[in-house]
């Protein structure tokens, strides 16, 4: 059984800038790490491996440096990583993204569970998971915050809703994308931070993973950032003191000077 986890490296900002005139995130000279809702995924793979056997393989599409969270997840426990990266995939939004993972999944062959996290911290669409699903042509369970068994070619999971859970369960292949409710990661071993030193990343290209041209990068993506903008944040803050009843009608009259009382 082969469990594939799909990690995506960010800027390591809450800050994300963006260039006004491509628009999109600017990544160049700010620090990266590992998405935090992947450590979660990568978690979660190394628990079914330890549970029900199999391979653990993480997958992560970006540039050149981008091998870093992939050498990250081998110190965490990962078998092996694979890094799909090719200038043709600059400018891929979540459809082209979704579809080049697809694609690398489809070349690795054997898998049961494909695992993402439930959103990027710098795109947080949220959508990778299920488009990928879509590629696949496989099903999906979103906001995974348990699972609870993999027999007879199902698996058995709890599912955060916005006001409730509910168990589902799925045939295999399957993608899932975790919550953070589903486990508490582990640090890296010393034994893992070795052995992350000395194994290779593979890098697959377009040539390697094959598919339509037309579905990659630029091309292959649908969605034009039209205009972004920061929202403006106003922090005006007045502390008020005094008896119950006086704050009242303090509050009242500040409200009435706001027209909303
Ligand atoms: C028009 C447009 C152009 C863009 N151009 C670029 C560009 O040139 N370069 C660029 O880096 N980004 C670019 N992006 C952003 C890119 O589309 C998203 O970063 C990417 O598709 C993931 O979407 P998300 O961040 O919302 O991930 P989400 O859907 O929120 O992520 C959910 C989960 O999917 C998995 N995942 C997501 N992305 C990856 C990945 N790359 N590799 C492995 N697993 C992943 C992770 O498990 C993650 O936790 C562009 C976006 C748009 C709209």
């Amino acid at each position: 059984m082969n469990y594939i986890v799909c990690i995506k490296q960010v800027p390591d900002t809450m800050e994300v800038k963006v260039d006004p005139e491509t628009k999109r995130i600017v990544r160049e000279g700010v620090p990266s790490i590992l998405n935090p809702y992947d450590y979660y995924a990568v978690e979660e793979a190394l628990r079914l491996k330890e549970r029900f056997g199999g391979t653990t393989i993480a997958i992560s599409m970006g540039p050149p440096q981008a091998e870093a969270v992939l050498k990250e997840a081998i110190s965490l426990g990962i078998d092996q990583g694979y890094l799909i990266s090719d200038r043709a995939f600059a400018g891929s939004d979540t459809l082209a993204t979704s579809y080049t993972l697809a694609r690398a999944i489809k070349k690795i062959g054997d898998f049961s569970v494909v695992l993402c996290g439930r959103e990027a911290m710098d795109g947080s669409t949220g959508q990778v998971g299920p488009e990928l699903a879509e590629h696949l042509e496989i099903p999906v369970i979103t906001y995974v915050s348990k699972i609870i068994n993999i027999a007879d070619n199902r698996i058995e999971c709890v599912r955060l809703l916005e006001d409730h859970y509910e168990t589902l369960t799925s045939f295999l292949p399957v993608v899932i994308t975790v919550i953070k409710e589903i486990n508490e990661p582990r640090l890296p071993s010393l034994k893992g931070m070795l052995k992350s030193k000395k194994t290779q990343i593979p890098v697959w290209t377009k040539n390697d993973i094959g598919g339509d041209e037309l579905q990659f990068g630029q091309d292959g993506s649908p969605t034009k950032v039209v205009e972004i903008w920061r929202p403006e944040i106003k922090k005006e803050g007045k502390i008020v003191k005094g008896e119950p009843e006086e704050l009242a009608e303090t509050i009242y009259q500040e409200l009435k000077k706001l027209g909303v009382a």
